[in-house]
Parts: C-alpha cells; sequence; structure tokens
C-alpha cells in the first residue's frame, strides 16, 4: 500500500481493469465470491452457456424472467465506480477495461470511448441470427406469459442479452483494444476480478510482459498475485478512493 499512491502518481498511462467486485457495493452480487451466484448456486453457472441457450427453450425462457427482474436495473454507481472518472479526469487513464455488464461506469460518469466491456451489455439485447441489436428494456417489455421468449422481430432468431455467454468467443475489436491498452501501460490496476476468466485474466501478463507495475485490488487472493508489484486486500469501496484522492490530489 505505502507506494501504491506514489505509482498512481508517477503513472502517465493507467490501465484499469474492473470486475464485479466493484459493483457488490452497488448491490449487483459477484459470481465467485463467499456470497456469488455461482458459489451459492453452481447449477446457475451451467445455465449460462450459448449451447444450452440456443438448444433448449426452457433455458431461454428462465433467462428472460431472470434479466427482468435484474439488479442492474435499478443499481446506482458507487463511490468506486466514481472515483476512477476523477481518475480519468488526469488525463491520464488510457483504458477502464470491464468485465461487468451493468454499465455502472458510464452512468458514474466514465467516457464511453475509455470503457472497454469485455462481457458486453446487460442494456443491449442482440439476435443471435441477423446480429441487429435493439434496447433490453424493448425487448423486456414483450416478455409475457403468451411470448415468454421473443423472437427477432426482422429476422425471427433467438434474441440474448448482448453479454458473452460461456462457449461464446469475445469480439475480436474489442479484445484487440483491451490488449493494446494493457500493452502499453506504466500502471495496470486490476479492481474487484477474481482474474480466473480468461481472456480478461491474461491481460495482467500481457501488462507486465510490457513493463506495467501491477496493482491488484481484491478480497481474494487471485492467480495473479504472484506477478503483482503490490497485492490490496481491502473493500474496493475503502481502499480505492483512498488510492485515487491521495494520488490526484
Ligand atoms: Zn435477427
Amino acid at each position: 500500500m505505502v507506494d501504491v499512491p506514489d505509482w498512481l502518481t508517477d503513472a502517465r498511462r493507467i490501465c484499469v481493469l474492473t470486475g464485479a467486485g466493484i459493483s457488490t457495493d452497488s448491490g449487483i452480487p459477484d459470481y465467485r465470491g463467499p456470497n456469488g451466484i455461482w458459489t451459492k448456486n453452481p447449477q446457475a453457472q451451467r445455465m449460462s452457456s450459448i449451447q444450452d441457450y440456443v438448444a433448449d427453450p426452457e433455458v431461454r425462457r428462465r433467462a428472460w424472467q431472470s434479466r427482468r427482474s435484474h439488479p442492474a436495473w435499478s443499481a446506482e454507481p458507487n463511490e468506486a465506480h466514481r472515483v476512477l472518472v476523477d481518475l480519468e479526469k488526469t488525463g491520464r487513464l488510457t483504458a477502464l477495461v470491464t468485465q461487468n455488464i451493468d454499465e455502472l461506469h458510464q452512468r458514474a460518469g466514465s467516457s464511453r470511448d475509455k470503457v472497454i466491456e469485455l462481457h458486453g451489455t446487460i442494456w443491449w439485447a442482440e439476435c443471435l441470427s441477423c446480429g441487429v441489436r435493439s434496447p433490453m428494456a424493448d425487448e423486456l417489455a414483450r416478455v409475457s406469459d403468451t411470448e415468454p421468449d421473443p423472437a427477432c422481430t426482422l429476422c425471427g432468431g433467438i434474441l440474448k442479452s448482448a453479454t458473452i455467454s460461456f462457449g461464446q468467443p469475445l469480439d475480436p475489436k474489442v479484445l484487440q483494444a483491451a490488449w493494446q491498452a494493457a500493452r502499453s501501460c506504466d500502471l495496470f490496476l486490476a479492481i474487484g476480478s477474481s482474474l480466473t476468466v480468461q481472456p480478461a485474466a491474461g491481460l495482467c501478463e500481457v501488462a507486465v510482459e510490457g513493463g506495467a507495475r501491477f496493482v491488484v485490488v481484491n478480497a481474494e487472493p487471485t492467480p495473479y498475485d504472484g506477478i503483482a508489484d503490490a497485492v490490496l486486500r481491502e473493500a474496493i469501496g475503502d481502499i480505492l478512493p483512498r488510492l485515487v484522492r491521495a494520488a490526484v490530489g
């Protein structure tokens, strides 16, 4: 901790990676933490594969029901999201790469061109056949007892949230942008990610190989702690505001 504020002050090209842990204070549960969705219900993880979604209408019906009640619709950005906006204002944040699909960074005020959504966004729906996107709110409004699994209005294809399911490749352009940001930064800050999902987690190695300092802020140990220059296990809502304020003055 002692040196980390100085590292933030000195860095000229900061790349931040955020995971579910930054949104738990906003009421969005994480996946793999002690109270995570998949920790409590391993079945839920198996329900998240693209193969099951395409093959099984019942999986899609359940997916639409769970989207309806997703905590993202009522969640508000928290202090950790907000201080990353302050960090951006220093002009030294090159990218805010996120594994989250909740758009809380953008709603906190982070620039849309800084935010790289590795795993997509739940605020949009996408047709798996023709690729057309529509606002998720519009599609959720169509969900009913008679239409439990609304199809694409253009081509009749299967609609899904514009998020990356297990078995689905990441958008190559999005991944390339994240890779570039990690490779060219001089400080890589991984916040609230278990760093167990690839290729997102591998960005840490990309950054270190590119010569960056690497700091992990996460409550639980991660597989990348061993190559980190500092590992901070304190609550994100406490440590991140202190760190950023010390660094930006
Ligand atoms: Zn379509």
